[in-house]
């Protein structure tokens, strides 16, 4: 399969790596053009348990030297994802489906601005990655991958589960799902459990746990956002205040991914995580104080970053 990743950082190059290993044309395109030009000159540096291998992989900066592509994976932070769907339309021309597993609420929806629904696929995964400089990444942890078609009808969930099928045969081990709205809620609960919370306070997830009123904190915007996807018909798993303490326990030593961009002086994923409830909440005449006061945190910090 012909297959272009818009966004090559951790994420995207791991996910084009294991792709162009399994035998796929894989193209990595990205805006970083120190990284494309390193690839391009001594491959893609991938560490895995101490181990590094080097894989030869097509990067660029222009996405007209890719042509079309069958399949677009979107892997840009979810600030930057309009400016990805604008690339993807070229790359996934009319018949190629565009694949966003990026954090974060909204990506789907601006794909689809962009893109014919019906070829738009989101989902969530559990393998993680790790920048660690130009051309070289760690990838830090291997788990599910879970897809859905964001147009719910029955050609979207036949191209969900085709894709998913090929992924699994090719050993990026995936699943399908119907619901998808539901599967990105539960991923975003977690995310609004653990990610501001810790990347505020400097602690590491499990830390989440040690005091109950960091406990509270989370709990309190779970609970939020739960009334909230409750007023969207959404369904969420009922106990994801206990899901996101599990969460919090089975990662106790990582820095969350909102932690990392803070420490780094990046710009976080916060708009489209607790921001997304503080925006839905307006929109339906509703308060989210808690996640209100997370979000305008993260933001004074970034901008008094120096
Ligand atoms: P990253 O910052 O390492 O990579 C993003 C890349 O996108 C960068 O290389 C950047 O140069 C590039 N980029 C920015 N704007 C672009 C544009 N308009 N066109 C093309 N490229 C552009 O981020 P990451 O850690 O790989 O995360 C990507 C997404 O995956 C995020 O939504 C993140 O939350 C999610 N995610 C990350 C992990 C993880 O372990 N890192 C796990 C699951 C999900």
């Amino acid at each position: 399969m012909k297959i272009a990743v818009v966004g090559a950082g951790a994420m995207g190059s791991l996910f084009g790596a294991m792709l162009a290993e399994a035998g796929n044309e894989v193209w990595l395109y990205d805006v970083w053009v120190e990284h494309v030009k390193i690839i391009n000159k001594d491959g893609l540096r991938i560490e895995r348990e101490g181990q590094t291998r080097t894989l030869s992989i097509e990067a660029t900066t222009d996405p007209e030297q890719i042509g079309q592509a069958e399949l677009v994976i979107i892997f840009v932070k979810s600030t930057h994802t309009a400016s990805a769907a604008e690339t993807a339309r070229k790359l996934a021309g009319s018949d190629g489906a565009v694949m966003t597993l990026q954090n974060g609420m909204g990506n789907a929806d601006i794909l689809s601005e962009f893109i014919d629904p019906e070829r738009v696929l989101a989902g969530t995964t559990s393998h993680g990655a790790t920048l660690l400089g130009p051309g070289s990444i760690r990838h830090a942890g291997i788990g599910t991958t879970t897809i859905g078609a964001w147009a719910e009808t029955e050609q979207g969930r036949e191209r969900a589960r085709k894709l998913s099928d090929f992924f699994t045969k090719i050993g990026i081990e995936t699943e399908a799902v119907d619901d998808v709205r539901s599967l990105l809620w539960n991923k975003l609960l977690i995310n609004i459990g653990i990610n501001a919370i810790t990347a505020l306070t400097t602690i590491k997830n499990g830390q989440i746990l040690d005091l109950e009123i960091t406990r509270e904190l989370s709990r309190n915007a779970v609970e939020e956002a739960m009334k909230i996807a409750g007023q969207m018909n959404i369904k969420v798993r009922e106990d994801a205040v206990d899901h996101v303490y599990a969460v919090a326990e089975a990662t106790a030593l990582n820095r969350s991914s909102m932690g990392q961009d803070v420490d780094n002086k990046r710009q976080t994923e916060i708009g489209t995580i607790n921001g997304f409830i503080v925006r839905q909440a307006k929109r339906l005449g509703m308060q989210a104080p808690v996640n209100q006061t997370l979000t305008a945190l993260i933001q004074t910090l970034e901008y008094h970053y120096q």
